[in-house]
């Protein structure tokens, strides 16, 4: 077991669910399950793998990454402080322990979510971390069993946080593709960005009695909706209501169910012949490995870069900028930029969402899917398409489009602009971590290419959802962020008006991004913005687009997706390190 401190013992707690006092060692001996009221408390994840594992089976994988503040930022105390004072009181290196083991003889490879670390928060280290872990998994040809708890993505990393969500999820996707089985438990709490992808796109969900899991939280759907919520919300047997996890199973039972189910994957399929370990790289796709070499388009840069312009904006401004109602919508540009768009509506399982259009088109005579978000320019049209925030069915939509899009041998063009995925109760209650999960590793084994361009707000999951692509584009004056500033502010600033200050922070503007390799290419809006001349940005968008997209024609499927992959594998901790180092 890792070198835990645990504080003072106490001798006596009291339970959080019926306020019995209890003696602890009892209670220990009890799974930290009340057993006055069944109350499941939250374990850390050295007492976690202790109750799951066989006994003197535990090895547990390096934990130590070179350190990283990749943003270097601050809000009322500099990030690096607050990992500090983590690693004092929980004993562990990062917000996740990871570990090969076996379970009833079966081996695994486990990742065990820690919530005391940051609140389980999802960084560059835990995603690489865990990634790590997974690939571990693929090599050992052993199933993959991830334990969660988190409240989302780490906002101190930025957008480099949100990356982390495609780097697991392709990890996940290359045990799917290998016949490897995936399991993930959701224990109380798992939101956000890990809801949002680990968390929900395993082969089995299953939830611990007691656990809660969602996409947005409770606080913030009551802040929008402004209603109460139902009772139960977000509960384990809500979500098994719903249709959202396996089962429910209470924490005595857990290991016992991991077994029966490692026992009969295992037993359902011959055992294969070891996959042997990846050769090195030819040379000639090694030199691809950190900018996707191959698929940079050949000419000079279509538009100049933004950061290259004297005068940058202030983030702030850029946010403002990039809500503009007057700013081009996806609708716009489909008029625009493309021809003959002829949109094609349904998830097929009982809903179209009007804030996801989609179908096919051409570019420059090229026949494309183009796949966006929809905002409006009124406050008709805005209500009536949900502000560009997509419920699952949208995400379904899109899914359902992009699938098509591959079997046609039609390229994926996708148009960001959304504050974020829509975080109603209803978007819970139909899934909508899982939907946003689903499309995020549908994304990373697409065999066809993906463009996708950030053209107003790029908000959180519900931007990422869209935007796991061979190239990402950005306009000058649009945002990418894991959270809106109003968000970022409320949660480590004493209140929302210190949203500016957050937008400063978490980097999210063209010129950052791009710093940062989250996108690719800053396409220059007209001199003021781009609702001042639309006709002037969309000749520029539609010329960036097709530098971009011609190169990615050429390239073999199969190696298309081995370069998105790469290109969503180099945002761990260690590139993030180097990435601090040099500036
Ligand atoms: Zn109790």
């Amino acid at each position: 077991m890792t070198a835990t401190a645990p504080r003072e013992e106490q001798l006596w707690l009291r339970c959080t669910g019926c306020a019995s006092l209890l003696y602890r060692k009892r209670l220990r001996r009890n799974l930290d399950v009340c057993p006055e009221c069944g109350e499941h408390a939250r374990l850390g994840a050295p007492e976690r793998l202790r109750q799951l594992v066989d006994p003197g089976s535990l090895r547990l994988l390096p934990d130590r990454l070179p350190e990283a503040d990749p943003i270097d930022f601050v809000d009322v105390l500099p990030y690096p402080h607050r990992l500090t004072a983590a690693r004092a009181s929980t004993g562990l290196a990062e917000g996740v322990v990871c570990a090969t083991a076996a379970i009833g003889g079966h081996p695994v490879v486990l990742a065990v979510m820690d919530f005391r670390f940051l609140g389980g928060s999802l960084g560059c280290a835990v995603g690489e971390l865990i990634t790590r872990a997974a690939e571990r998994a693929l090599d050992d040809r052993t199933p993959l069993v991830l334990v969660t708890a988190s409240g989302g993505a780490r906002m101190q990393e930025g957008a480099l946080s949100l990356m982390q969500m495609a780097t697991v999820s392709q990890a996940i996707a290359a045990l799917r593709e290998a016949g490897l089985l995936t399991v993930s438990v959701l224990t109380d709490p798992t939101y956000g960005g890990v809801a949002a992808s680990f968390a929900t796109n395993t082969d089995l969900v299953l939830a611990e009695s007691g656990a809660r899991m969602g996409f947005a939280g409770p606080r913030v759907i009551r802040q929008i909706t402004g209603r109460a919520l139902p009772e139960g919300f977000q509960t384990a047997d809500f979500l098994l209501r719903h249709g959202q996890v396996d089962m429910v199973v209470q924490r005595r039972s857990l290991r016992g169910r991991l077994v029966a189910l490692l026992a009969a994957t295992r037993a359902g399929r011959p055992a294969r012949p070891p996959v042997p370990r990846q050769e090195p790289a030819p040379r000639r796709e090694r030199l691809a490995d950190d900018g996707a070499a191959l698929v940079r388009p050949a000419g000079p840069a279509a538009t100049p870069a933004a950061g290259d312009t004297p005068a940058l904006r202030d983030a702030w401004d850029t946010v403002r900028l990039a809500r503009h109602p007057g700013r081009p919508t996806t609708l716009d540009y489909l008029d625009s930029v493309f021809d003959g768009f002829v949109e094609l509506h349904g998830d097929r399982l009982g809903a179209d969402c009007p804030a996801i259009v989609g179908g096919v088109a051409r570019l420059a005579g090229r026949h494309v899917m183009v796949i966006g978000h929809q905002k409006g320019h009124t406050t008709a049209e805005l209500v009536a398409r949900n502000f560009g925030m997509a419920s699952p069915a949208g995400h379904r939509k899109a899914l359902r489009l992009m699938r098509l899009a591959a079997r046609l041998g039609l390229p994926v063009v996708t148009l960001v602009d959304t504050p974020g995925a829509d975080p109603g109760v209803s978007a819970e209650e139909q899934g909508q971590a899982a939907a946003i999960a689903e499309n995020i590793l549908t994304l990373t084994v697409l065999p066809t290419p993906v463009l996708a361009v950030i053209t107003g707000e790029g908000g959180s999951g519900g931007a990422l959802a869209l935007a796991v692509a061979d190239r990402v584009l950005m306009l000058e004056n649009a945002v990418y962020s894991v959270i809106s500033p109003e968000g970022c502010a409320a949660i480590l600033w004493p209140d929302r008006s210190a949203a500016p200050q957050a937008a400063r922070a978490l980097r999210l503007t063209a010129p950052d991004l791009c710093r940062l390799g989250v996108v690719d290419e800053v396409v220059s809006e007209p001199s003021s913005a781009a609702h001042d001349d639309p006709a002037e940005t969309a000749d520029r968008l539609r010329a960036a687009l097709l530098a971009n997209l011609l190169p990615l024609l050429d390239v073999p499927p199969a190696m298309l997706v081995r370069l998105r992959r790469q290109r969503f594998r180099r945002f761990g901790a260690n590139r993030a390190a180097a990435r601090a180092g040099l500036r």
